[in-house]
């Protein structure tokens, strides 16, 4: 019997030990094949292992298999964090020794040969705005004769109440929407496809345990309540949302579409990615204080039409998701299975760090180039890949789920 020289485990899947989705990874997703229902399943390497029927192997009754043959991932989320605990070390165990692999391999599916799904049904979305950079940016852009951030902005976590029937898997195309502009030099309002099409990259935190309406979620209890993080574009129509957003918020500049990435990061696979925040002053309230490190270090990367414009840099971000699921419930709101809140625009101080071509282009009036050639904001058959990496578990690093989208023309 042979050792392997480290204690990092690897697996006997193929192709899958060293790489960006190894066994410290694993994200779920739902997925079918050719003929089949949707179901959930788990990433390792380039493969999809379908889990319900993995887990009968052992036991015929299995209540994680009956909850991964649904197709979302919420019967399992609402299981709890600690039969999520008991799932990944199970599979862990099943992908790393080779004991388990004839009955098994049966049941590992080739990315190429599957459909992957929305993995959630999403119940309520909030986004919030928690880049400084970005907060700052946009202010300085749609507000330049004032100061960039409003004084509510280092107190709490600012966020709004969001679309959640237009969140749509990573891949789904997305048509330029329609809707009234008033650029600041004109009298009236007109009625036309978007002309400021932009994007937003974010990190989308879904939750899995409930709370109870009246009862605020502590800071403490953020790995209790979220079973784990997607990849977000919260595409948006600066246009629509410039002319509507005052008094009462993003409406229809945001509504048309929210991509989410197939495969959901367990927060477990982020144990390794935890920083200290940029540093918050003044202190927030007494509700919003958090333990260092509480801060996520995932490099993001915004990729237009196959090239990389920018690395927003998600360590940079100075609300946390612990406060922002504080604040989100501190009113006695509850969350639900199947939320999913979004972090805002990941922005770092860098002119390549920002997480909208609003800001890559500042406004529109000093376009950047990609491409060969000098863009602002979308254009029609443009494609925008989010993609997030960060510290691995075994001292590598493990990918999130990329967000994709094409923009298709207004119908
Ligand atoms: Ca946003």
């Amino acid at each position: 019997m042979t050792h392997s020289p480290s204690d990092a485990p690897t697996t006997w899947v193929e192709g899958a030990a060293g790489s960006l989705f190894d066994l410290d990874n694993l994200p779920y997703g739902v997925f079918s094949t050719a003929g089949t229902e949707p179901r959930v399943g788990v990433r390792i390497g380039d493969h999809v292992l379908d889990l319900a029927p993995v887990a009968e192997i052992g036991d015929p009754a299995s209540a994680l298999a009956a909850a991964w043959r649904t197709p979302s991932l919420n019967a399992f989320m609402a299981m709890g964090r600690e039969q999520w605990d008991v799932a990944r070390g199970w599979i862990t165990e099943v992908l790393r020794d080779d004991v388990h692999r004839a009955r098994t391999a049966p049941h590992l599916h080739a990315l190429a040969d599957v459909e992957l799904h929305l993995p959630i049904e999403v119940g309520d979305y909030v986004d919030f705005y928690a880049s400084e950079h970005h907060a700052s940016n946009v202010g300085r852009i749609f507000r330049p004769d004032q100061e960039p951030l409003l004084p509510n902005w280092k107190h709490l976590p600012v966020g709004y109440h969001g679309r959640s029937g237009t969140v749509v898997a990573s891949g789904t195309e997305i048509v330029r929407p329609c809707g009234q502009r008033k650029a600041p030099d004109e009298d009236a309002p007109t009625y036309g496809p978007s002309r400021r099409l932009d994007i937003e990259a974010e990190l989308g935190f879904v939750v899995g345990t409930p709370s109870r309406l009246g009862e605020r979620v502590a800071t403490t209890d953020l790995a209790a309540h979220t079973f784990g993080v997607v990849g977000l574009n919260d595409w948006s129509a600066r246009d629509l949302q410039a002319w509507e957003y005052v008094p009462l918020g993003p409406f229809l500049g945001k509504s048309f579409a929210t991509s989410i990435s197939h495969w959901v990061t367990p927060l477990a696979a982020l144990d390794a990615a935890w920083t200290d925040l940029p540093g918050q002053d003044p202190e927030p309230l007494d509700y919003l204080r958090v333990r260092e490190p509480a801060g996520l270090d995932i490099a993001v990367e915004v990729v237009l039409d196959g090239e990389v414009v920018a690395r927003p840099p998600y360590a940079q971000m100075y609300w946390s998701p612990a406060q922002m699921l504080a604040h989100m419930t501190v009113n006695g709101a509850t969350v639900r299975t199947g939320d999913l809140w979004a972090s805002g625009t990941i922005s770092g101080p860098a002119a390549d760090e920002r997480g909208s071509f609003l800001e890559l282009s500042w406004g529109g009036r000093e376009p950047f180039t990609a491409g060969g050639r000098e863009r602002t904001f979308l254009e029609d058959g443009d494609e925008v890949v989010l993609r997030y990496t960060a510290p691995g578990t075994s001292g590598g690093r493990i990918a999130l789920g990329e967000v994709a989208g094409r923009v298709v023309p207004a119908r």
